[in-house]
């Protein structure tokens, strides 16, 4: 049976509405996952949800609150959604003790890292001098940066030694969190992939890997290593016995 897929999403507070880009629906749906869109809401739901997906999708948005890595706001730090945080914080840790497999892209990489007690730079071209152009000025599809991979790591397995990804961020992973490893950095230094090292499949990337499928179709992998973890991790719901 399909794996269900808990997908995150961002909203608005102030006009009263979540949304999400249609990419990360369909990128799961592709590699054979059932979307479910989960919204941020009390954090008592966070187990109630949990039991009913068999993965979990970080997705991108806004800044995280920099009270959750314990520093102070500076100038550079953007929007921020604390609710958002709270929820998808409190969402991780709970699918990091689980074992869930876990999909983390962009800022769901920064939760992910955030949740297992990292920090991160608010802004990078702020707080790491001679850093490259993280927020590129072209179509999201476009490939921007290069990134080193890390021999003997999963995503090494999933995209080898080398990718050209797209890069719509200005936080980035300053010290990684607790059973997360480095996968992957851009030639400035700055961390570009996390994954765990407790032998589930946890993966952080910080580009956007579901709006590069058409030009770089490698990229797929990562949605269908991700399904199939999901998949094998599913306990067996068969009615057909
Ligand atoms: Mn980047």
């Amino acid at each position: 049976m399909a794996p269900v897929i808990g997908v995150t999403c961002d909203g608005d507070l102030e006009n009263r509405r979540f949304f999400l880009n249609r990419a990360y629906i369909e990128a799961v749906s592709c590699a054979g996952g059932i979307p479910l869109i989960l919204p941020p809401g009390p954090v008592d739901l966070v187990d109630r949800y949990l039991s009913i997906i068999d993965g979990l999708l970080l997705t991108g948005g806004g800044d995280i609150d920099p009270a959750f890595f314990g520093q102070e706001p500076r100038e550079g730090l953007g929007r921020v959604f604390p609710e958002r945080d709270e929820f998808e914080l409190a969402l991780t840790r709970r699918a990091l003790e689980r074992g869930m497999p876990i999909l983390a892209l962009c800022r769901g990489m920064q939760t992910l890292n955030v949740a297992a007690g990292g920090t991160l730079y608010q802004d990078i071209a702020r707080e790491v001098p001679g850093c490259w152009q993280h927020s590129q000025r072209k179509p999201r599809s476009h490939p921007h940066h290069t990134i080193e991979i890390l021999p003997e790591t999963l995503l090494a397995a999933i995209l080898g030694p080398r990718a050209r990804v797209n890069s719509m961020h200005h936080q980035a992973v300053r010290d990684p969190g607790e059973g997360l490893r480095v996968s992957a950095r851009a030639g400035d230094g700055i961390i570009e992939a996390l994954e765990g090292t407790r032998g589930s499949f946890v993966l952080g990337v910080q580009w956007h890997p579901e709006e590069l499928i058409t030009r770089c179709p490698e990229q797929r992998q990562l949605f269908q290593h991700f399904i199939s973890a999901a998949d094998i991790s599913t306990p067996c719901r068969n009615p057909g016995y």
